[in-house]
């Protein structure tokens, strides 16, 4: 007999939202179902102010897939947001990503060539070939002088472990350039809904059956017997109830403060790269979205190891976590009534648009 639902969709973020609403655009019957409050994950906004706060840390979409980028644009307007954070360490100022602005910064050097000659002394000083950590990849990418003052500090604080401990192709998703341009991401597309995320995901949950407040592992078999596939966005050992241990997490704490004044910092993002300073950035959300208004509301992250009262934000990328992930894996390849998706169920950093071009390229 067939069940009520065709999919009960676990989790209503941007994974869960998208699967929901290819599937009914499929013509398929689905459920899906928040343990919050609200749908949006981790995009969620709340407007304080005026303000629309990312409140659980700033995202600001980029994607060079042209379908992606149309795809969003069905649902919400973007704006033309680009994001140049600005590192500061012990006070000084420095452009990101590491380019020219930086070099000339740093050492006062004002040409490509300069720039390319100092790191390469530096390069050679280190006689790294073949990088085997974060530590040797950043000085063999930017020198040691760069690696000091704008990545040991923010990676070890964010990761919570030593730079020599973590995997090189973190620090890959940093551009280097040699010329002026502030822009963080290499991307064709970028930008920020107008009016905040929660306009993307009224507009992609529209007509589709959300139940917030809803947690499947406490009714489990319950919701197991609604739907004949689920698609489950979760922690992928709470699936398994942790039976072959628990995957660690990096989590974020966030303060965040409104300020009766209109303009704190100048910019979106700034991230605090030296150890002594216990948050890795600031937001001040309002430049998402070029605010004008008289108040403001900045947040300050604190990196920290996820615990049960903790959100799950990263993945831990060293290789005892990366086993574990992948005995997970082998075991939700086999499932054949549920599939897994998302950050947390295939235990991997995504990018919110590698998100959406995976479920894209699902066949529904
Ligand atoms: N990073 C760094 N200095 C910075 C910003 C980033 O060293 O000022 C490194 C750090 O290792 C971090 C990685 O680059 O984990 C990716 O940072 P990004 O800000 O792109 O990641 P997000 O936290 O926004 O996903």
């Amino acid at each position: 007999m067939s069940k009520q639902y065709d999919f009960l969709i676990i989790g209503a973020g941007l994974y869960g939202s998208v699967f929901a609403y290819k599937a009914k655009q499929a013509g398929k019957k689905v459920l899906i179902i928040d343990k919050r409050s609200h749908f949006g994950g981790n995009l969620y906004c709340e407007n304080i102010e005026g303000i629309n706060v990312h409140k659980y840390g700033a995202h600001i979409f980029h994607t060079s897939e042209k379908e992606v980028w149309e795809f969003v644009n069905l649902f919400t307007e973007f704006n033309r947001y680009t994001n140049s954070p600005i590192a500061n360490y012990k006070g000084k100022i420095y452009n990101l990503p590491f380019n020219m602005n930086t070099f000339y910064q740093l050492w006062g050097i004002k040409t490509p060539d300069e720039a390319k000659t100092i790191i390469e002394n530096q390069r050679t000083e280190f006689g790294i070939t073949s990088p085997k950590n974060l530590e040797e990849q950043a000085i063999s990418l930017v020198g040691n002088d760069i690696y000091e003052i704008l990545i040991k500090g923010y990676t070890e604080k964010q990761w919570g472990r030593k730079a020599s401990e973590l995997p090189a192709f973190i620090i890959k998703r940093l551009p280097v350039r040699f010329t002026f341009n502030n822009n963080y991401f290499d991307d064709k597309y970028q930008g920020i809904p107008i009016g905040g995320y929660n306009n993307l995901f009224e507009s992609l949950l529209n007509g589709i059956e959300l139940k917030c407040n809803t947690d499947f592992f406490e009714d489990r078999d319950f919701f197991e017997s609604l739907a004949d596939k689920i698609v489950y966005t979760g922690k992928i050992d709470e699936f398994y109830n942790y039976r072959l241990g628990k995957l660690e997490y990096r989590s974020l704490r966030f303060e965040s403060e409104i300020l009766d004044m209109s303009n704190y910092q100048g910019n979106a993002v700034i991230n605090y790269t030296d150890v002594e300073i216990p948050y890795t950035r600031i937001i001040e959300h309002k430049h998402f979205e070029f605010g004008t208004q008289d108040k403001t509301v900045i947040t300050r992250e604190f990196p920290l190891e996820a615990n049960s009262d903790s959100e799950p934000y990263y993945p831990v990328n060293d290789k005892a976590n990366e086993k574990l992930a992948q005995q997970y894996r082998s075991l939700s390849a086999k499932e054949e009534h549920v599939h897994f998706g998302g950050r947390l169920a295939e235990y991997k950093y995504f990018d919110m648009d590698q998100i959406v071009y995976n479920v894209l390229k699902l066949n529904l």
